[in-house]
This record gives structure tokens, sequence and C-alpha cells, in this order.
């Protein structure tokens, strides 16, 4: 599980991780990001929730963890970006497989508004970039599949103190509870990528 606010780098990471480990990364915020996409009627459930810096009711995201979860790609495990974000998804999780470690990554609020504002994504395959410290090799073009990179609609400096709040009240409080089951693993986010990279290749014992 990464665990970090919202734009304190789970995403790349979770990718760094992925190729490491050869097992998923289930992205409750992509798979939501997808079904607006694709207009589905959950999409619409949701767009003004996300627009809003919200968090989607529980029982919407269970059904689409639960839904991937069933994919035979994720029989081996699975990186989770952006679930569990309430201490009761952290308590259905806990019911539904057996969590192994869980990876915060600390990011001040400042740093993070910053961020954010240089943020961009591929709207086709999700992948993330920033202008300045993750850039992509041609400007505005995704590396890995050619589309247009976009901003992301919450990304607006108002949405993203919203999310922040949000996720200091209603996220954060599941630190706590990993850090009594022995599972929290701390990593300070670093200026540089690759410095943070290898911070979390030491606090999870794997080489990225
Ligand atoms: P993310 O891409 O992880 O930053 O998620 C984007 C938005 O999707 C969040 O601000 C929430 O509105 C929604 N979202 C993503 N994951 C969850 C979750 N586990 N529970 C509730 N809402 C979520």
């Amino acid at each position: 599980v990464l665990l970090g606010a919202p734009g304190a780098g789970k995403g790349t990471q979770a990718e760094k991780i992925r190729k490491a480990l050869d097992i998923p990364v289930l992205s409750t915020g992509n798979l939501l990001r997808q079904a607006i996409a694709a207009g589905t009627e959950l999409g619409k459930k949701v767009e003004s929730i996300i627009d809003g810096g919200n968090l989607v009711p529980d029982e919407l995201v269970f059904g689409l963890v639960a839904e991937r979860l069933r994919e035979p790609d994720c029989a081996r495990g699975v990186i989770f970006d952006g679930f569990p974000r309430t201490i009761h998804q952290a308590e259905a999780l806990d019911k539904a497989l057996a969590v192994d470690v869980v990876l915060d990554l600390e990011v001040p609020d400042d740093v993070i508004l910053h961020r954010m504002s240089g943020r961009r994504i591929c709207p086709n395959c999700q992948a993330s970039y920033h202008v300045v410290d993750n850039p992509p090799r041609v400007e505005g073009v995704c590396d890995k599949c050619g589309a247009a990179l976009t901003i992301r609609h919450d990304d607006q400096p108002e949405t993203v103190k919203a999310r922040l709040e949000v996720y200091h009240k209603q996220t954060e409080p599941i630190k706590e509870y990993y850090r009594a089951q022995g599972k929290l693993r701390t990593v300070q986010g670093q200026p540089r990528l690759s410095d943070t990279v290898r911070l979390v290749s030491e606090a999870l014992g794997v080489a990225l």
C-alpha cells in the first residue's frame, strides 16, 4: 500500500515498484478517471465529487477495487495507489486480503502545492510527469504512448488545497492504524526523484 498526500509521488514510485516486482498497480484514482472518460454510470456519479476534491463514497470504491482484484494479473499481489483512503477502507481491505507493507511518502503541504502546479498526466495510459522535476522526453508528449499530456481538473490550486485538507482529516489517521500493525515504513520525499527512489528502495528492500 502506498500512502501519502495527493502529489506526494505515489504514482511515480508505484510505477518503479511495478517494474521491479512485476505486479500491477491498482490506482483507484486512475480507475475513477477511466470511468469518467468512458462516461459510465459510475463515472457520472463521481465526476463532480472528484472535481471538488472530496472522497468518493467507500461503497463505490470497493466495487471498483473488487472488480479489478478479480482479474488474473492480480493473483500474485498488487500495489495499491490511493487506496485505502479512510480507516473504513483500511478495515475492509484487511478483511479481503493480507497487506504486507505500507509505504508512507511524506511531503510538506507547501511542496505539494508547488508540485501540483507542474503536474501533467497522460489521458491515455495514465503516466504522470512534472514539467521541471520529471519531464517527458518531448515536451507535452507521453514517453510511453505518444499521447498529448493534459492537466488534471482537480490539480487547480483551490482543489489541491481542499484535497490536502481531506487528506489530513480522513486519510492521515490510517498511518496510526498501520503503525499499530507494525507495517508502516516512512520515507521523506526528496526534491530529486532519484533520491526518493533510493530511499524507497532501501525502505522496501527491493532494488528499484
Ligand atoms: P488520486 O488520483 O489518487 O489523487 O485520486 C483522485 C480523486 O479520486 C480523489 O481526490 C478522490 O476524489 C477520488 N478517489 C481516489 N481514490 C479514492 C478512494 N480510495 N476513496 C475515495 N475517493 C477516492
